[in-house]
């Protein structure tokens, strides 16, 4: 399988795949497409730039066996670009369907020339006790060995999913599905087996409940758990819908997402927002510039017979979820994909709790280039975290001064600041000294270390820094700074200039340091 990985920021990338049908671009959205029953057509969605959708193969195989095997499943939802099949476990499931095994399964998914086939699942839901969820994963993992087995026997190779080059584009990527949903445990079990089976492309199953819930902060965990196996493998959340959690998963790594809910919220009257949905009974505007509500007003979408609503309703949704993915594509080519989170993250309480949860975790950092062209912003206590700021202080950390002694005051417009003229009048008075600055953000910025990436490009908001409106965590972690940088440089002397509130602050919090003078910091920007 070839999944080539272009651009990367946080742990969110811009990848390319191989499949049988062409490449695809992640992150990418897949409509559901019903095998029968269109709502949209297909090419509309080709047109709108989805090049890759996932049916239902279980119904497809109910309904129209035969037709399928012989036109194939691109010619039978009459769909140009990729297909994903889902095995359809919840159906089997729904429907007591016993007769059909993941062999069958298996077997129609290549008969019908799908790109990107998955294994018959067991899914385990949210809310499934422990022993049934360990069941359901157990099951899982065994139907993935069986369709391997047969598609050894089938095909009479080994190692079919783990495809080499040669033969790369004559065969589909197999899709193995983890389960354990709440189950952390089961989670990482599951994707430990499935890796070890052979898998090379990875769905993320049962969250719709989850994000139905808003749960993200637990769909941010089981992501974490999943990534952590199989950290450059493609990964595919199913159910995956609603803005928030797509932009959520793309920061953490996730590269392809299914849902209906476009259509789904049509019929339920609900109206995609970049930042979640709303009733449009509840609308008074409509607060979108796709070609649906261009021309019409909320009382005109309203009357619209039942039909054609639910049309033109699935169609700004599908244009607000292309919208999603083209600005996180874009977020991720501009270096600023933490701030976009961020900006999502204000528009719902529980998607701000996830995004404290994964601040500080290690995958936030793994796809964060080290130097970018663009300025780094910093707003408020939540970009403290920001992974080019941590690991500046990464980098201040492992910092080792020459000289004796060390004056800090704090951070100035003019970057990087040995060019500024307050600088050359602080050498002047300060002759020997170590010079930093500080920065409620950065910590402590030597000067030598004051033109590197993002302590020379950056644009913080300054209220921090002032006597009145100081918050108090950021002093905190100005104190913070110092008693490191301290403890890890042997200074004979230490001066530090500070406004009021770090005055204070440092007054509640002694360095405890011998030798040690605090000055009045006369702010004049
Ligand atoms: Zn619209």
């Amino acid at each position: 399988m070839s999944f080539e990985v272009r651009y990367t920021d946080l742990a969110g990338r811009i990848g390319q795949l191989k499949t049988l049908h062409g490449v695809l671009e992640t992150p990418a959205f897949l409509p559901v497409v019903h095998p029968a029953d269109q709502v949209i057509r297909p090419q509309f969605l080709r047109d709108l730039g989805f090049n890759a959708v996932i049916t239902n193969a279980y119904i497809t195989l109910k309904r129209h066996k035969e037709l399928a095997i012989r036109r194939g499943i691109h010619n039978l939802i009459d769909f140009d670009g990729i297909v994903m099949t889902d095995s359809g476990g919840y159906q089997v499931l729904e429907y007591g369907d016993i007769e059909i095994g993941p062999e069958t399964m298996a077997k129609f998914q290549i008969d019908i020339k799908s790109d990107l086939p998955v294994i018959l699942d067991r899914p385990t839901g949210y809310r499934l006790d422990y022993e049934r969820a360990r069941d359901f994963v157990e099951e899982t993992l065994l139907n993935a060995r069986s369709t391997i087995n047969m598609i050894k026997d089938h095909l009479g190779h080994r190692n079919q999913i783990a495809a080499d080059e040669t033969s790369d584009m004559q065969r589909p990527i197999w899709v193995g599905t983890i389960q354990g949903a709440e189950h952390l445990d089961l989670v990482k079990h599951s994707t430990e087996e499935l890796a070890k089976i052979g898998f090379d492309f990875f769905a993320l199953g049962s969250p719709v409940e989850v994000m139905e819930a808003y749960d993200f902060r637990l769909l941010a965990k089981m992501i974490l758990t999943a990534k952590e196996s199989i950290p450059n493998k493609p990964l595919h959340v199913f159910g995956a819908g609603h803005p928030l959690a797509i932009s959520i998963a793309v920061a953490l790594g996730c590269d392809t997402f299914d849902s209906a809910s476009y259509i789904l919220y049509a019929r339920d009257n609900r109206y995609i927002t970049p930042y979640g949905t709303a009733k449009l009974n509840e609308l008074t505007y409509l607060p979108c510039s796709c070609p649906v509500c261009s021309f019409i007003s909320v009382e005109q979408f309203r009357s619209m017979d039942y039909d054609t609503r639910i049309i033109q309703l699935a169609k700004h949704n599908l244009y607000i979820l292309k919208l999603e993915i083209s600005m996180l594509k874009q977020a991720i080519m501009d270096g600023r994909l933490w701030e976009y989170i961020v900006q999502k993250a204000r528009s719902h309480p529980k998607l701000m709790e996830a995004l404290i949860y994964i601040k500080n975790h290690p995958i936030m950092d793994s796809g964060t280039k080290r130097f970018k062209n663009k300025a780094a912003f910093f707003y408020d206590s939540i970009d403290y975290y920001r992974p080019e700021a941590k690991q500046y202080r990464e980098m201040v950390a492992r910092f080792k001064s020459s000289r004796a002694r060390v004056l800090f005051y704090p951070e100035q417009d003019i970057k990087p600041f040995y060019s500024s003229t307050h600088y050359t009048n602080l050498v002047k008075e300060y002759e020997g000294f170590q010079i930093c600055s500080y920065s409620a953000f950065l910590g402590i910025i030597p000067v030598e270390l004051c033109d590197i990436y993002p302590a020379a490009h950056n644009l913080s908001n300054e209220s921090h820094y002032d006597d009145g409106e100081v918050m108090e965590n950021s002093r905190d972690e100005i104190i913070r700074a110092f008693k490191a940088f301290l403890s890890s440089n042997d200074f004979e002397e230490v001066v530090i200039y500070g406004n009021k509130a770090v005055r204070n602050s440092l007054n509640r919090n002694p360095l405890n340091h011998r030798n040690i003078r605090i000055l009045e910091y006369e702010d004049d920007r």
